[in-house]
């Protein structure tokens, strides 16, 4: 058995090693290092498959959500509502732009915000929502959208972990993943499932307005050189990162696939494993499982499941061991500790297993048997 890794970033290249090698060659040919021709091939390649009217690559998902408030014109102490249980990114750039950042509780199952959890949160002075598609399905955007157009909010998708996944609403249309709202952004960090060699992100948005406003944000406030409309910033997509996304897109579905084949391995393991519960899927999402979480009992120590498994070569990580209202930059009058504990509870009971395009079945075999027979063992000692 080859040893196990949270995520194969050496063996998803070497499977493409001379499409990828080609196209950074090429690059290095006409060191067009800056705006070269693959950036504009990317985002129409990247607008093709999302069908979304414009996509604005920048230099990573961070960007993308810092250029997405900075494009809806938000002033200092509007409020922006976002999930207590996430990566910091989507309410540090809210914060950096001195708007506040408004946190909700998750649904339990989905690990995602809902409609009914947000409408709790909304006042005055809300101006929009963060849905993040977390661990790779998209939140129940049909109700979240219905709930900012009778509240006149805006709704900005953090695709970070659910590039591909597809949503459909009750009239039967699908959509992809950030092409929802008024703007979506995503991130090409190399453990995405769109990853490229570094850092990168991208905004898309059906708003031609908005999509020519990203673009200025982007790159210095300019449409013209030298012409500065507004205070941007500088985010760019390399040329080489472009290059090399401009070839995995192409492998995308494909990478989706095996992580699906790994995640219903697992969920035939542990789907009747007392102890476990195996991520629960949104019911009108499909789930590109940028992680595989599990949900521990409270009874089983998940610092001693974790120790056991890395002694048997199975890494694993917890995403993420504390709420946003729990996090030292975070701290505010308005939370206290228990005030979010459906995510204060996933903190400190969700395990993320080994997930990526290159998992074997011996390798899945190992992973699940040893899982496995520890929990059984936790029980019958309970
Ligand atoms: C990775 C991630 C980001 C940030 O992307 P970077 O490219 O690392 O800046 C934002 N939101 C979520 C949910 C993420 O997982």
């Amino acid at each position: 058995m080859n040893p196990i890794q949270m995520v194969d970033l050496h063996g998803q290249y070497l499977r493409i090693k001379p499409q990828i090698d080609a196209a950074i060659n090429e690059c290095l040919a006409e060191t067009a290092f800056i705006n070269g021709p693959q950036v504009k091939t990317f985002q129409d390649s990247l607008a093709a498959y999302l069908q979304a009217e414009h996509v604005i690559a920048c230099g990573n998902g961070t960007d993308a959500l810092q250029i997405a408030m900075m494009a809806l014109n938000l002033s200092a102490g509007d409020e922006v509502i976002v999930p207590a249980f996430t990566y910091v990114a989507t309410a540090e750039v809210i914060a950096l732009l001195g708007l506040t950042p408004v946190m909700v509780d998750v649904d339990p199952n989905t690990f995602n915000i809902t409609a009914d959890l947000i409408t709790q949160a909304i006042t005055p002075k809300t101006k929009a929502i963060v849905p993040v598609h977390l661990f790779g399905q998209c939140c129940d955007m049909e109700s979240i959208m219905m709930l900012a157009k009778e509240n006149g909010l805006y709704v900005i998708e953090d695709t970070a972990q659910a590039l591909g996944a597809k949503y459909t609403f009750s009239d039967g249309r699908v959509m992809y993943a950030g092409t929802i709202g008024d703007i979506g952004c995503t991130s090409f960090f190399p453990s995405k499932n769109l990853g490229c060699f570094g850092d990168g992100g991208a905004l898309m948005t059906n708003n031609a307005d908005l999509a020519l406003k990203i673009r200025k944000i982007a790159n210095h406030g300019q449409a013209k050189k030298y012409h500065h409309e507004m205070v941007g910033v500088n985010s760019r997509l390399d040329t080489l990162q472009a290059a090399i996304l401009n070839i995995k897109l192409q492998y995308l579905d494909e990478y989706a696939s095996a992580r699906n084949f790994a995640a219903s391995y697992y969920d035939r393991a542990f789907e009747t494993l007392e102890g476990v519960q195996i991520p629960v899927r949104q019911v009108n999402s499909t789930h590109v499982f940028h992680q595989y979480t599990l949900l521990l009992d409270n009874d089983i120590d998940r610092e001693s499941l974790k120790k056991y498994l890395e002694l048997a070569g199975i890494p694993c990580m917890v995403y993420y061991p504390l709420p946003l209202h729990k996090q030292e930059a975070f701290k505010s009058e308005r939370y206290k500790d228990g005030d979010f504990s459906i995510a204060e509870s996933l903190c400190n009971r969700v395990l993320s297993l080994p997930m990526h395009s290159e998992l074997e079945e011996d390798q899945l075999s190992h992973i699940t048997n040893k899982l496995t027979a520890y929990v059984n063992s936790i029980k019958q000692l309970a």
